[in-house]
């Protein structure tokens, strides 16, 4: 009775997150042999079939895990309908600390869920995934991308994401300062990942002032010696002065401690979510008199990366042409909010929304 009574009330807010989010849909997958626990929530699907990578983290309760997945998959549907691509929101989450739970036969397993679903998600890397893991996808369902380029696929989309993040903050310092040169801005990089290299490596080449941090202190260190950079310790991020703050770790950093303590002119980074209350944050971030270049909007480039993969067509080229026009659909959303006097964020959800809204209205003409 207990039991029973604690589904029930579990559904229910569940059912009412899903409504607040407009989810289509979520598939809890489990499997003791394995200890696979995962999440494979899927937002929207008008344009196409759901998009977006699968994660793993130890998250402290599943409560948590829900929350990031249904917040994930709603950002790919923006991500990829204001991307240009023809694919919905989707996005997995792994339960777990990927060092101590992940191997073969897990993502084996995550493969044969993601196949049951019959090409209504198409998986790929996030956190803690690498392509070898996609391979492992792979031997159970088709309905994976993000693979190494060896097995034909499009292989890392992490150069693609810095190249679309590095065109938004160009846009970004286009509006702020009037030229779109970073050569002597201070930008403070959090996060010395996948991304967060390549991104580094784009602003070095631009004689940038890049700082970089990063909770291993290796990961820091060897991408600063790279380029002979200053570390800051992750404890002293919002302490110091920048011009461009660029999350590059995980989400929800803008938040009221950060907004206390940060002096920065603009916010620009690859991670997701960045706005921990989408709402009052993004109010607040304006009130400051920060520029904040939308995560969804800036952070795309991976996922055209492997849309092309999915599509058949992939190549370089066609991906980073595709990939720098985030330069000038940022410049678009900041023109929107001198226009119609609103935020970033609200500028460029009203265009990702209304892509899917025609999209959706032409199918029904057809
Ligand atoms: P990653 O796991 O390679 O790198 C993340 C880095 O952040 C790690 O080095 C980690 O140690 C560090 N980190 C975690 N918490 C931190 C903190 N509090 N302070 C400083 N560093 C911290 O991931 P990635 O592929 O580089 O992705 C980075 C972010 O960009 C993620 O939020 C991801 O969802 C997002 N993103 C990535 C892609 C992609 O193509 N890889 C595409 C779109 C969005």
């Amino acid at each position: 009775m207990i039991a029973t009574e604690h589904i029930d009330k579990t559904n229910e807010s569940l059912f009412s997150s899903m409504a607040d989010t407009n989810h289509e849909q979520i598939v809890f997958c489990h499997d003791e042999p394995t200890g696979l626990k995962a999440i494979i929530a899927i937002h929207n699907t008008v344009l196409g079939p759901s998009m977006g990578g699968t994660r793993m983290w130890h998250y402290t309760n599943e409560q948590d895990a829900i929350t990031d997945a249904l917040r994930l998959s709603r950002g790919m549907t923006l991500k990829n309908s204001i991307a240009g691509i023809n694919a919905g929101g989707g996005k997995a989450v792994i339960i777990g600390d990927a060092s101590q739970i992940k191997n073969e036969t897990l993502m084996r397993r995550f493969g044969q869920f993601v196949n049951s679903l019959n090409g209504k998600y198409y998986t790929a890397e996030d956190v803690n995934m690498t392509t070898r893991d996609m391979e492992y996808v792979h031997m159970e369902t088709p309905y994976v991308t993000g693979l190494p380029e060896s097995m034909g696929g499009a292989g890392d989309p992490s150069p693609y994401t810095a190249f679309g993040v590095y065109m938004g903050m160009k846009a970004a310092a286009k509006k702020a300062y009037g030229s779109d040169s970073l050569t002597g801005k201070r930008i403070l990089v959090q996060g010395a990942g996948n991304v967060g290299g390549y991104l580094v490596d784009l602003l070095a080449k631009e004689a940038a002032v890049v700082m970089i941090s990063d909770i291993f202190e290796n990961k820091a260190s060897s991408i600063a010696q790279k380029h002979n950079l200053e570390i800051i310790p992750p404890d002293k991020v919002y302490k110091t002065p920048t011009e461009i703050y660029s999350p590059c770790a995980l989400g929800a950093t803008i938040n009221d401690e950060m907004l206390h303590l940060m002096d920065c002119d603009i916010i620009a980074g690859a991670a997701n979510n960045q706005l921990h209350d989408e709402i009052h944050h993004d109010q607040e971030v304006s009130k400051k008199g920060i520029l904040y270049a939308p995560d969804f909007l800036i952070n795309g480039g991976g996922i055209t990366n492997v849309y092309y993969e999915y599509e058949g067509n992939h190549n370089k080229e066609r991906v980073l042409a595709q990939v720098e026009k985030i330069y000038d659909t940022t410049l678009k959303v900041f023109k929107t909010c001198e226009d119609e006097n609103t935020t970033p964020q609200a500028a460029a959800i009203h265009l990702a929304e209304k892509r899917i809204k025609d999209i959706g209205n032409l199918k029904l003409r057809n």
